[in-house]
């Protein structure tokens, strides 16, 4: 995997060097000493690392720690402002671009709109162009640049960095790495948006000092990322965590798969609009109707969720409906993974408690034991960024990560 970095990012990887990068990232303040103990690393190979990164200027020295006797120790931390990454989130109906520091706190950030029926060329354009804007635009230099992470959704080979099939476009094959490498002089990762959006709550959200997590991004699509042990599960070939595509009515629509009646068909965001449309022209009244201006192209679920904070009787209906087949399908993965929490993010989660009391009652009724019944279920943290944030950290995760190479 090192032999495929670019730029400086290959200068910085050894075993030792990342297993202190990410001590000092997850326990501090801490000072060398407790390090060397923490890692068992000798004393003199703590302080050459420590000076390299601090050469690096990765690390930075802080306050000083209390005293045992001797001389008080100076403590060490991430220096947060050193180092940028790209983190993207190449969304079903725009692109966003973020300029994050190195704890994936957002910069600066530019969205652009995707027009109707893009080819993949127009595509890769699209990125190149807003990163280069973002470069000409932030006075920061290219070496404290250390890659490009992306978030894709459909089906994406993490390895080779190509979209395989992205079914919100109708493309497959796109070679986002490959292509973005030979546009920049950076490491560039792509990962499925789930597992992105997964990674980001593992790190900076509420999946934090857990082992066992799934976060189910729930949008047009529905996917799940799996962390296992700490670690992203991929499955043999990469689909492992499609809970959008299981199938829970025999039958049902559809899908964008080809196959009839996957959980999406029924709990993603499209269905939720079709719902209010197909009761709209049954005469069912509701003050979506006066929210739109009788104009149904314009429901979105923001504004199916703004009626039922409303009150509206159709509008809750729907989001409890949409909940209730989340509910399945978590009960399910619950029964499959046994996770220590779930992580809903995406725009559906944003109705709140409409969909998540629903799910939650549905696996509190149902999930095999009763302690996988008590399974907690929560919004994501990160929310709107939670993929952006997620693809940044996928850079960090081969900086900090000793367990990678
Ligand atoms: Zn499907």
């Amino acid at each position: 995997m090192v032999a495929s970095m670019t730029g400086s990012f290959q200068l910085m990887k050894s075993l030792n060097r990342s297993l202190i990068l990410n001590m000092i990232r997850v326990y501090g303040p801490i000072s060398r000493a407790e390090i060397a103990k923490k890692a068992s690393l000798t004393p003199p190979t703590v302080t050459n690392i420590v000076n390299e990164l601090l050469n690096d200027e990765l690390v930075k020295e802080g306050k000083m720690g209390a005293s045992k006797g001797g001389r008080k120790p100076i403590l060490l931390t991430i220096n947060k402002e050193s180092h940028f990454i790209f983190g993207v989130d190449v969304g079903a109906q725009e692109v966003r671009i973020a300029l994050t520091n190195l704890s994936a706190d957002v910069i600066c950030l530019k969205r652009s709109k995707l027009p109707k029926g893009f080819t993949k060329e127009e595509l890769m354009t699209m990125i190149k162009e807003n990163i280069q804007h973002v470069l000409d635009e932030e006075p920061v230099p290219q070496s404290k640049i250390l890659g490009i992470g992306i978030g894709m959704h459909g089906i994406v080979d993490h390895e080779k960095g190509i979209a395989v099939y992205a079914p919100n476009y109708g493309l497959s094959d796109i070679r986002m790495k490959e292509e973005l490498e030979k546009e920049f002089p950076f490491t560039v990762k792509v990962e499925n948006d789930a597992r992105a959006l997964a990674l980001g709550e593992l790190w900076f959200g509420h999946g934090q000092e857990k082992q066992n997590v799934v976060c189910v991004n729930v949008g047009i699509g529905v996917g799940a990322g799996i962390i296992l042990g700490g670690r992203l599960y991929h499955g043999e070939h990469g689909i492992a965590g499609e809970i959008g595509h299981t199938i829970i009515d025999l039958n049902g629509r559809r899908c964008s798969c080809g196959n009839y009646g996957c959980l999406q068909t029924v709990a993603g965001s499209t269905r939720i609009t079709d719902r209010v449309i197909e009761e709209i022209s049954l005469g069912r009244k509701t003050m979506i109707t006066e929210l739109v201006e009788g104009n149904s192209d314009w429901i979105t679920g923001e504004i199916v969720h703004q009626a039922a904070t409303q009150g509206d009787p159709l509008a809750k209906e729907v989001l409890e409906q949409t909940g209730r087949y989340l509910g399945i399908g978590l009960t399910n993965l619950i029964n499959f993974v046994n996770p220590e929490k779930v992580i809903i993010g995406g725009g559906v989660s944003r109705a709140g408690e409409y969909i998540l009391d629903p799910i939650k009652e549905i696996v509190q009724n149902r999930a095999l034991t009763d302690r996988a019944r008590t399974t907690e279920i929560v919004p994501s943290k990160l929310g709107e960024k939670g993929t952006i944030i997620g693809a940044a950290t996928l850079i960090l995760a081969e900086l900090f990560d000793y367990q990678i190479s």
